[in-house]
């Protein structure tokens, strides 16, 4: 029996062929993946990781696709979209699918009575990728709440099995984690500790990061968030903070805070606000941010991306680094 239906006959609809990935990005940007699979449960996952493995077809798991820029070409493999979104409460232990919808997550905690989590309201995609990133804001980071997480790796048999990794062995740092250093393992569920608080400041506190995040941020438009991390400033020289000096009479050391200096900032003081390559414009709103104006494609993003990469290092001498993961083209896939 030939693949596609050994998949069709076992997922039904949620099997397809030629999906055309932009309808699942948040950038409404992507080419077709050859084959798509939404899974259910850590077992579909395990099948079809299993399956592509042994029938030799590329594959990547994919989350709420808040974070990737996948190719125009598409993908030519299995793109495997995790939607075991089940949760459970137990005390102040909140046990949650990776493809649990993070905000969601945050919602329920919260009306559980647990505190500590909020902040995560305002953050898209899924439990797997905002472990994957740890992904953070308004001074939250995903490793601060993670107890552990289970993911599936293939053992030197050759088993797809579920190990239970400690968050102190997770490899935690700003926006990183050990799973971006061993793209093959699969985050299929993670355990956050949180403590007891009261439903109703939790809520109230979910209420005023969302406007903050509304004031701040081009929501309007599809993106894919902040397409740069921020500047680490103990990743500076002496040279870079000189040049730094120079460049802005000092007044970065103003704009820096938590040991970061925004990249907006940056890419603003660079006069890069507003810079289009096609439907791809570097947002009015927020310098960090790549908005869709309607029909962008990966290859302008990726354009322009280059052009603000040269102008910040021509005038500031810093290498910027791409927070947005790629899908395609060479990008990485097992
Ligand atoms: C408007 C907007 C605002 C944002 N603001 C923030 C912010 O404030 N802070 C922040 O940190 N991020 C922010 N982001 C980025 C994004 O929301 C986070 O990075 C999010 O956690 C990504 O989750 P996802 O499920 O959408 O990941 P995806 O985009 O689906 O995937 C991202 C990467 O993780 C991998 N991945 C996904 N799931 C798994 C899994 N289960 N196991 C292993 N690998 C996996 C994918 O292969 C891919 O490489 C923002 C994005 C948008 C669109």
């Amino acid at each position: 029996m030939e693949y596609p239906t050994i998949l069709a006959e076992r997922f039904g609809p949620r099997f397809r062929t030629q999906e055309p990935m932009h309808v699942h990005t948040n950038f409404r940007i992507g080419g077709p993946a050859q084959y798509y699979v939404e899974a259910r449960s850590v077992d579909e996952v395990r099948a079809t990781i299993a399956f592509a493995t042994q029938q030799r077809i590329p594959w990547v798991v994919f989350g709420g696709g808040s974070n990737t820029l996948v190719a125009d070409a598409g993908f030519p493999g299995i793109v495997i979209q995790l939607a075991n979104r089940e949760v459970t409460i137990s005390g102040t232990q909140v046990t949650a699918g990776a493809g649990a919808i993070t905000a969601a997550v945050a919602r329920q905690a919260g009306e559980a009575g647990l505190t500590g989590y909020e902040w995560a309201v305002s953050l898209p995609g899924t439990i797997g990728g905002a472990v994957r990133g740890n992904a953070g804001c308004f001074g939250g980071e995903t490793k601060d709440v993670v107890r552990e997480v289970q993911v599936l790796r293939c053992s030197r048999a050759g088993e797809w099995q579920i190990d239970v990794l400690p968050a102190a062995d997770c490899g935690f740092r700003y926006r990183h984690s050990i799973f971006k250093e061993q793209s093959e393992w699969v985050i299929v569920a993670a355990v956050l500790a949180l403590a007891p608080g009261d439903a109703a400041q939790s809520r109230q506190r979910m209420a005023d990061y969302l406007a903050r995040r509304k004031a701040k941020q081009p929501l309007e438009r599809p993106s894919a968030g902040c397409l740069f991390t921020n500047v680490e400033l103990h990743r500076l020289t002496e040279a870079q903070c000189a040049q730094l000096d120079a460049a802005t009479g000092g007044t970065w050391r103003a704009v820096a805070h938590d040991g970061q200096l925004p990249t907006g900032w940056i890419v603003e003081q660079s006069g890069c606000k507003g810079l289009r390559v096609g439907d791809a414009m570097i947002s009015e709103k927020h310098g960090n941010f790549v908005v869709n104006l309607g029909h962008a494609t990966a290859a302008d993003v990726m354009t322009l991306s280059d052009l603000v990469r040269e102008r910040v290092r021509a005038a500031w001498g810093i290498d910027l680094h791409e927070e947005v993961q790629r899908l395609g083209d060479g990008a990485s896939a097992h």
